[in-house]
């Protein structure tokens, strides 16, 4: 059972219409999403934005669903130089950026696990690395011509890197910079993934996860997060998923 998950139902709603005979279960307030996806056997659901929800759900895809893999996709700001709205970022890694228990704990480590980066499944993220260089090389098929201008003047870039997580929606020049300075091999942040890196951590379920660039997570991050989620997140979360599991 392959467990996909979205923090917003923007991000989703594309790969629902991908399922042709999905059944609705509530849990814990969720919609989960049983059914089929190119022939494999799938949940699908929203994670609700933010880590400690994020954690909820996937806890919930492994424990009640019966999840063996978690592939996350949605969309984040982007943090390093050139990875600019609608690029493709493929996380190798995540860490918890808002996560600080020194001087107990070194900055960013886990408490108790000895680490502060987690690492993607090597082959499911291979896999998903994949899917996202096919979509990049089909993206104005994908996206027309209008959306495509939205999206980015020249064809998407897929990087491959360090995503970053935490409670905070980060939409201002001063603050993207402290983070890049903080953290400077981090390519983009968000709200959840490193969330869900812990639990499946902690289950041993193998994750991946990919993330589309709604916004350089700077002074114009809302505006430009608002447009992209709404115009365009739903066809690129649709694509990869389709292209992964194809
Ligand atoms: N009020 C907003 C809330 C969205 S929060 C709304 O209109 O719904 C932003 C979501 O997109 C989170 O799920 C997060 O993972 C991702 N994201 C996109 N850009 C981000 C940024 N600059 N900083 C943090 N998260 C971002």
């Amino acid at each position: 059972m392959i467990a996909i998950i979205s923090a917003m139902h923007e991000e989703l709603s594309a790969v629902l219409a991908l399922m042709p005979d999905e059944r609705k279960r509530v849990v814990a307030g969720r919609e989960f999403w049983v059914g089929h996806l190119h022939g494999h056997e799938v949940v699908a659901v929203l994670s609700r934005i933010g880590k400690v929800a994020a954690a909820i759900t996937a806890t919930l895809a492994i424990e009640r669903f019966g999840a063996t893999r978690i592939v996350f996709t949605g969309v984040a700001g982007g943090l390093a130089p050139g990875v600019n709205v609608g690029d493709i970022v493929v996380a190798d890694s995540f860490i918890q950026h808002d996560l600080d228990a020194s001087p107990i704990f070194p900055r960013y480590e886990l408490p108790l696990y000895g680490v502060s980066r987690l690492p993607t499944d090597a082959v499911l993220r291979a896999a998903l690395h994949a899917a996202a260089l096919k979509l990049a090389a089909e993206s104005s098929a994908v996206l027309g011509t209008a959306d495509q201008r939205l999206a980015s003047a020249s064809a998407p870039q897929v990087h491959l890197g360090l995503v970053v997580s935490g409670d905070r929606f980060v939409s201002s020049d001063a603050e993207s910079r402290a983070l890049r300075l903080a953290l400077p091999d981090a390519l983009a942040v968000e709200m959840e993934g490193a969330a869900i890196a812990q639990v499946c951590y902690d289950y041993e379920v193998p994750y991946a996860a990919v993330r589309t660039i709604s916004d350089r997570a700077d002074d114009l991050a809302h505006v430009d997060f608002a447009a992209f989620v709404r115009q365009i997140a739903s066809r690129y979360s649709s694509a990869l998923v389709s292209n992964l599991l194809a």
